[in-house]
């Protein structure tokens, strides 16, 4: 999942930021609205945390202006404890829920897996397909045999490609999914995740097509 992290405050910017990644999400990290809409224009993101108040342009001028495009992307707001106004504008203007400063990053990351969830069409909060079931809380995956723990990387990696089963996604698709700006990218990294799953889930669970990509089957 990419998240994209818009927000002046230096201080919360990079608690939310650390916290972001550490919860295995690649994280482009931006500090005015121009700067948001650059990263709108050229990025696909799964969910955009907006701050309201921003330099040059402001957080409701940005999320209009992401409406406006038809850009569906699930957009948390954050704003200010006593800022009713700004969330019933926020609202109104296509934010899908909003989070209220200061936040615990807790709750940012339970209500960033609500909207993502809920923009997929997805109202339960688990991801299944086949005999593989994901959960983004906990980071498990149940197969027939039992439970699973992932490493961060290993469950962003599985989580792309299960939001799409049949779908085949290249290498650069993948590393878009797992790395923000900034992160180095190793070589090799997204086969070195994919034999680790398949060591821990069988060779079945994803499936290689050579020289594209790789994928995991649709499920009944
Ligand atoms: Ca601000």
């Amino acid at each position: 999942m990419r998240v994209l992290l818009v927000e002046d405050d230096r201080m919360i910017g990079e608690t939310a930021h650390h916290a972001l990644k550490d919860a295995s999400y690649a994280v482009d990290w931006v500090r005015d609205g121009a700067d948001a809409l650059a990263a709108l224009a050229t990025q696909t993101y799964d969910v955009v945390l907006l701050d309201l108040g921003l330099p040059k342009k402001d957080g409701l001028e940005v999320l209009r202006s992401i409406r406006s495009k038809d850009n569906p992307v699930p957009v948390l707001v954050v704003t200010a404890r006593d800022g009713l106004q700004d969330r019933i504008a926020g609202l109104d203007a296509g934010a899908d829920d909003y989070v209220l400063k200061p936040f615990e990053m807790t709750e940012l990351l339970a209500r960033m897996r609500a909207v993502v969830r809920r923009k997929g069409g997805q109202a339960m909060p688990l991801l299944s397909n086949g005999s593989l079931t994901l959960d983004p809380a906990t980071r498990e995956v149940s197969t027939r045999d039992g439970t699973v723990r992932l490493s961060a990387r290993e469950f962003s990696l599985l989580q792309a490609l299960m939001v799409r089963p049949g779908a085949i996604l290249s290498r650069a698709e993948l590393e878009d999914r797992l790395y923000g700006w900034g992160e180095e990218v190793e070589s090799n990294a997204v086969e070195f995740l994919i034999h680790a799953l398949r060591k821990k889930l069988g060779n079945a669970a994803i499936k290689n097509v050579r020289g594209v990509g790789w994928m995991v089957l649709k499920g009944d």
